[in-house]
């Protein structure tokens, strides 16, 4: 045998691409690491070795888990700290912050931005109104500056667009990142270019080599050209940060944000029957598929969650639910930002048309198949019984949610 390393081109595909079913066992062996929300996650299936004989031995002494020295959890990831004292120029990121938190997107979003930032350079984050984030630091932002008051919350993109200015005026940042996204980041973004006369770099999916790469021609082109001041990057346009940890120290503005006319009145947000959004711009679906028994409980689920309802091509192709409900490939591709996937397999064609949802929350009889690899949690357990449960849950937090009222 030589010892020359072969590469086995298609494993390093596989572990590239999220949406493969082999795509988890293809990712190096971790024994725990920080989850997106700052809580450590445990492998336990990957503590302890094979022995000699081929049997599993775990080590209680805790030396084979580096625990000779005790350490707690915390110390043990503690990532380490990316400071940037004096900046010498930033990188401003307006986040979606969609529900108060940080998207995958706009994680993604940070990521890109300190590629361009480097050492010297400060990644500044600015959110508008209330926040219920609390993980900016492992998110990989340096500064951060909230604009809080009332005349940003709500849809005011002229309001926002004043304090971006004003943003701009005080920190001059070398480039400003927005999600080219639907959640307000794409609009927002060609307003605030349109303000400050200049031309974005629209779908960016890639920075690199001084050339930004963005999408172009109905998806089926790219474009290509130096990097712009004002990026409107697409999802997975760069890795989040996840090697370091940052300061987030809260900076403000030195003058108050000018007032703009109102000429847009927000009236708040509007009931809708969930039925009747297009599957395309649902952020909350609660799909069936082969594995539910009984269609009339998953109606009744969805509409006591108030969720939209899409299913897999089985379920359409067996005539419970119409052909326009069927999410995937050759369905619509959705962009939830929860998917809740019952009694789905999750095979492949199915998964490419949620790679866009946030959250996933898959409800299965077997805890081997993709679609609980794809979850980001899971429920396993016969659907019937735990869409039951589910139904009695919401009725108790609503009841509970009324008498506190009164
Ligand atoms: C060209 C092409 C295009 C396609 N396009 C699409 C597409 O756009 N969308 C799509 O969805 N599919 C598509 N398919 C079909 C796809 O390959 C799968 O056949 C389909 O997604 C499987 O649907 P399913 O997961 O509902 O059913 P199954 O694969 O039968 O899975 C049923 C699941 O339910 C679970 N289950 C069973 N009973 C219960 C129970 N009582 N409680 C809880 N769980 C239970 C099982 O464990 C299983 O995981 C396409 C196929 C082809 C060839």
């Amino acid at each position: 045998m030589s010892d020359i390393i072969r590469r086995d081109p298609r494993a390093e595909w596989i572990a590239r691409n999220r949406l493969h079913p082999l795509h988890a066992a293809m990712q190096p062996a971790q024994h725990s690491w920080m989850g997106p929300n700052g809580i450590i996650r445990k492998n336990l299936h990957g503590i302890g070795f094979i022995g000699p004989n081929g049997i599993k031995r775990i080590d209680r002494s805790g030396a084979q888990q580096g625990g000779a020295v005790k350490r707690s959890a915390a110390v043990e990831v503690q990532l380490p700290l990316h400071q940037v004292p004096a900046p010498a120029f930033y990188i401003s990121v307006v986040p979606d912050m969609v529900g108060g938190r940080l998207s995958s997107h706009d994680r993604d979003l940070l990521g890109l931005a300190h590629q361009l930032a480097g050492s010297d350079g400060a990644v500044l984050a600015v959110v508008f109104g209330e926040h219920k984030e609390n993980a900016f630091a492992t998110a990989g932002v340096d500064r951060l500056l909230v604009l809080e008051g009332e005349e940003f919350s709500g849809y005011a993109p002229e309001q926002r667009i004043q304090g971006l200015r004003a943003v701009d005026n005080q920190f001059n940042p070398r480039h400003w990142l927005l999600p080219d996204s639907r959640s307000g980041g794409g609009e927002l973004g060609r307003r605030f270019a349109a303000a400050l006369g200049e031309r974005p770099a629209t779908r960016v999916w890639q920075v690199k080599d001084q050339e930004c790469i963005g999408r172009a021609g109905a998806g089926l082109q790219d474009l290509a050209r130096p990097v712009a001041r004002l990026i409107l990057a697409s999802a997975e346009c760069a890795e989040p940060v996840s090697e370091t940890r940052h300061e987030a120290l809260p900076v403000e503005l030195s003058t108050p944000v000018a007032r703009s006319l109102s000429r847009i009145e927000d009236l708040g947000a509007v009931a809708v029957d969930p039925a009747a959004i297009p599957m395309a711009e649902a952020e909350f679906i609660f799909s069936g598929g082969n594995g539910v028994k009984d269609w009339e409980l998953f109606h009744r689920t969805a509409a006591a969650l108030g969720a939209t309802e899409g299913a897999s091509r089985v379920a359409v192709d067996d005539g419970f639910m119409a052909r326009d409900r069927q999410v995937g490939a050759s369905g619509t591709w959705v962009t939830a930002r929860v998917y809740v996937a019952v009694g789905i397999s999750g095979a492949i064609q199915h998964l490419q048309g949620i790679g866009a949802c946030d959250k996933v929350v898959a409800i299965n009889l077997d805890p081997g198949c993709d679609m609980i690899k794809r979850a980001d949690l899971s429920v396993i357990g016969e659907s019937a019984e735990i869409l039951q449960a589910l139904i009695a849950a919401v009725e108790a937090y609503r009841n509970e949610a009324k008498r506190d009222a009164a």
